[in-house]
């Protein structure tokens, strides 16, 4: 039995913020695109994301996927398959010869593409691999108590627990929340030393959403620093001041108390501190993507000494794209996905008049 064939100018794989925004890129400048995306539905990490807008817009960035979705299905030039896997790859002519399987299919989500039908061989000129990053299990982090201690959950439990309206008067209302931030970040245990850039700027919108729904909440920010990566946090920070309590300190551990999780946890020179709080979020932080090595060995691409993956010194017409490549925010991934956009449609050019002189 032979494969399908479906060759295109641009392979994408992964249709999250950044895969999208690069075949949107590619579109408008004329060169047509395919998106290879894993899973049933299109969207990566973006589609766990409730919109944070209190008073007014957060600036979350979590609306750009539907602005990018909606792009997406309307440009002729781009084809999507979800439910689809690369599982082999190999240099041909000037370009890739991509091996597609069929995924086993979940719930097929509303949006653009369809699934995968059955074995497909691609070809294509350029390959972006835009597969996102990996959010840390904060299993990995035992001392602070998730999945043992009642009451502790990772910022993405919090997040589907706002987008579920789990969370407000009539609802769940803690009455003392405390965020634990660079969980899974800048921490030599873990051998984890980068900065994961967007959840400093996710919690303080979390908390501000938590103080939208429950004014009398408490709302407390264990940090050792505010991250202003892509944001003016210092205009916003007064204000913020006062709707959370600031603490300086990286808590020892979470422990299970009578009312609830305990966070322990020393101010500069002082003893240590034991408080209760009825909600403890993990701000987990952003790491390589699950495969790297893999997916790194079916193209060529290398990884940085993070364990992301870079197109630095890596077979031609391999380029990486989003989170992928590092911890970036929403807004930082979709220009990052335009960059590789304009660097593969320079390739597809390039390869074009060179054969026809
Ligand atoms: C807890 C948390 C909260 C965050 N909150 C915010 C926020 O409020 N604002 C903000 O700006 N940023 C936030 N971020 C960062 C944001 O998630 C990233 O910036 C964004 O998801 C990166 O987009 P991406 O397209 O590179 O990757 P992703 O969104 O991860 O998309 C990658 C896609 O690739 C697919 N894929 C993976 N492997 C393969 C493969 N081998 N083949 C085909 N497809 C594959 C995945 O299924 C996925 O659909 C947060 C991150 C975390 C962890
Ligand atoms: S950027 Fe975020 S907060 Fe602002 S409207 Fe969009 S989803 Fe809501
Ligand atoms: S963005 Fe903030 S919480 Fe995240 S790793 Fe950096 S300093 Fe820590």
């Amino acid at each position: 039995m032979t494969n399908a064939q479906l060759d295109t100018p641009v392979l994408i794989l992964g249709g999250g913020v950044a895969g999208l925004a690069a075949a949107v890129d590619l579109a408008r400048r004329g060169v047509a695109a395919t998106i290879i995306e894993r899973e049933p539905r299109l969207g990566g990490r973006a589609s766990q994301f409730c919109c944070k807008a209190t008073e007014a817009c957060a600036r979350c960035g979590a609306c750009r996927l539907g602005e990018l979705m909606a792009q997406a299905a309307h440009l002729p030039q781009i084809t999507i398959y979800t439910a689809a896997l690369a599982v082999a790859a190999q240099p041909r002519g000037d370009g890739w010869q991509v091996e597609l399987a069929p995924q086993p299919n979940g719930e097929i989500g509303p949006g653009p593409g369809r699934p995968l039908s059955e074995r497909a061989t691609l070809n294509a000129q350029a390959v972006i691999l835009a597969v996102g990053g990996e959010a840390f299990n904060p299993a990995g982090k035992t001392r602070f108590g998730h999945g043992r201690v009642e009451g502790v959950f990772s910022a993405l439990e919090l997040e589907a627990m706002l987008a579920q309206g789990a969370l407000g008067p009539k609802a769940m209302a803690p009455a003392k929340v405390a965020f634990i931030q660079c969980v899974g970040s800048r921490d030599a245990s873990l051998g984890r030393l980068w900065c994961s850039r967007v959840c400093c700027g996710y919690a303080l919108r979390m908390g501000r959403v938590i103080r939208g729904l429950l004014p009398e909440s408490e709302v407390t920010f264990f940090h050792m620093d505010v991250q202003d990566y892509g944001r003016a946090w210092e205009e916003e920070l007064p204000e913020l001041r006062k709707q959370m309590r600031f603490v300086r300190a990286m808590p020892g551990e979470v422990t299970a108390g009578d009312g609830g999780p305990e966070v322990t946890y020393a101010l500069a020179g002082e003893q240590a501190i034991k408080e209760g709080f009825d909600l403890v979020v993990l701000s987990v932080g952003l790491g390589p993507p699950n495969g790297a090595s893999a997916l790194g060995e079916l193209f060529g691409a290398a990884k940085d000494s993070d364990g992301f993956l870079t197109a630095d010194g890596g077979p031609a017409g391999v380029f990486v794209a989003g989170a992928a490549a590092g911890p970036r925010s929403l807004n930082e991934s979709i220009v990052h996905g335009g960059l590789a956009a304009s660097q593969a449609a320079s390739r597809v050019a390039s390869l074009s008049e060179a054969r026809h002189g």
